[in-house]
């Protein structure tokens, strides 16, 4: 047989397991996973001693885009995912314009096919105004969910009060994303802080109970409307252990910063470089983390790629912007995770590519399987690196993670069956599409 792309000798993270196969690729899509010695390609990349996983998906990310350019952009945040292994993004509505209504959504659809380094799909914001127009909306080519902001967002954005979000989940009928923070506790413990009191005071104003009421109240209009909803960054020890019983109405995000860095050590670290929200909280609520990574109660890991400028983030608390970049050091900081021992291979590929695919019914991604997108992430398991700012791509040009050594790494990104990433550079100019998806 013929291929244009052969990928031999490497161990493939497949839906049922790691296999030794070569995969055989035909006009974009996976074509075989049994090739032959006399099969031949237009292109065939040796995997000798590398994992092939499917294209990992980061399925949280604010490209900031339209807005500040000097910090991020759609072309900018791309390119450092596909350097950082991913191949799909998912961008966040809370841009400036937001994208909210039938103009803004349009040009990002143009916008991202044409800039794109990587598949793209992107969150439409609920808004009061656009309520009655989201069931129409939520269908839109490259569209992933609609996004509510229940919490901690500003203007139009936000939609804090139960009825506001009841009337949002009887309105279409895709699962919808939500940031539970509750902002009723948010505002009322505002008062007891001042500024300049340390870092680490950001968690202890939005406590447990700010993020556990934010998503009990969810829950319970999930159950009552019977819409599914995916909560998004789940951070506490009592959400995951209540969401367990909600099988039937939810899904659940953990993001990467969550499983990776513990209060009170990140703050005194880091500083303002630790800020983000939910906040990084102490041992007990990561260590429940990573138990509800091991037990299957967490979906999809995520980064919340969040940049801002660096001198933002050097202000005093709480002053300094929360949120941090992540999207070109995910992959590299959960393979160190799996090199750890904390979860398998199989399970990354299950909470970065079928996860993603699952909760947002994506149609031809997430799995290793013939017929499906030929998207690779690559990695070299052995591969020891020390993570620098001088690596990150983004504009803003910081990572929380720098000086952080790992052993694993992504070496090749494949989209579409086109190599777009090998060993640190990226090859020809941006090819991503709209993800599709399927309701
Ligand atoms: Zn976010």
């Amino acid at each position: 047989m013929r291929y244009d792309l052969i990928i031999r000798n490497g161990t493939c993270v497949l839906p049922w397991g790691e296999v030794s196969t070569g995969i055989g690729v035909r006009d974009g899509r996976i074509a075989s996973l049994e090739i032959g010695s006399g099969d031949e390609a237009a292109e065939v990349l040796d995997a000798t001693g590398l994992h092939v996983l499917p294209g990992l998906i980061d399925a949280h990310v604010h490209l900031r885009d339209p807005g500040d350019a000097a910090v991020e952009s759609i072309p900018t945040g791309t390119r450092a995912a596909i350097l950082g292994g991913i191949t799909t993004v998912f961008d966040m509505p809370n841009t400036s314009p937001a994208i909210t209504d039938d103009a803004t959504l349009r040009w990002k659809q143009d916008y991202a096919s044409a800039q794109s380094y990587t598949d793209f799909a992107f969150y439409v914001g609920a808004t009061r105004a656009n309520t009655g127009a989201l069931a129409e909306y939520e269908t839109r080519a490259g569209v992933c969910a609609v996004k509510v902001f229940a919490g901690s967002s500003t203007g139009d954005l936000m939609i804090e009060d139960d009825r506001g979000i009841e009337a949002v989940m009887r309105a279409g009928r895709r699962r919808v994303a939500f940031h539970s923070e509750d902002e009723y506790r948010l505002q009322a413990r505002k008062a007891s802080f001042h500024a300049g009191m340390p870092y680490d005071t950001h968690r202890i104003w939005r406590d447990e109970e700010c993020a556990f009421l934010g998503t009990r109240r969810i829950m319970a209009l999930a159950r009552s409307t019977g819409r599914p909803a995916h909560v998004l960054h789940v951070s506490t020890a009592e959400e995951l252990e209540y969401l367990r019983d909600f099988r039937d109405v939810a899904t659940v995000e953990v993001l990467v910063n969550h499983l990776t860095q513990v209060a009170p050590d990140c703050y005194e670290r880091l500083g303002g470089l630790a800020v983000m929200n939910p906040p990084i909280r102490d041992r007990r609520h990561h260590e429940a983390s990573w138990a509800a990574i091991r037990d299957g109660t967490v979906d999809t890991v995520s980064s919340d790629h969040a940049p801002h400028p660096l001198a933002a983030k050097r202000k005093e608390w709480p002053a300094c912007p929360a949120g941090l970049t992540g999207v070109q050091t995910i992959v590299p900081v959960m393979l160190d995770h799996v090199n750890a021992g904390r979860l398998s291979l199989s399970r990354l590929a299950d909470l970065m590519a079928a996860g993603p695919a699952r909760v947002y019914n994506m149609a031809s991604k997430g799995r290793i399987a013939a017929g499906n997108d030929a998207d690779f992430t690559i990695v070299d398991m052995k591969k020891r690196r020390t993570i620098r700012n001088d690596w990150i791509a983004t504009p803003c040009g910081w990572t929380p993670f720098d000086g952080m050594t790992v052993t694993g790494w992504p070496v090749a990104t494949i989209l579409r069956g086109v190599a777009v990433m090998r060993d640190d550079a990226v090859i020809g100019p941006p090819r991503g599409a709209l993800a599709r998806f399927a309701w």
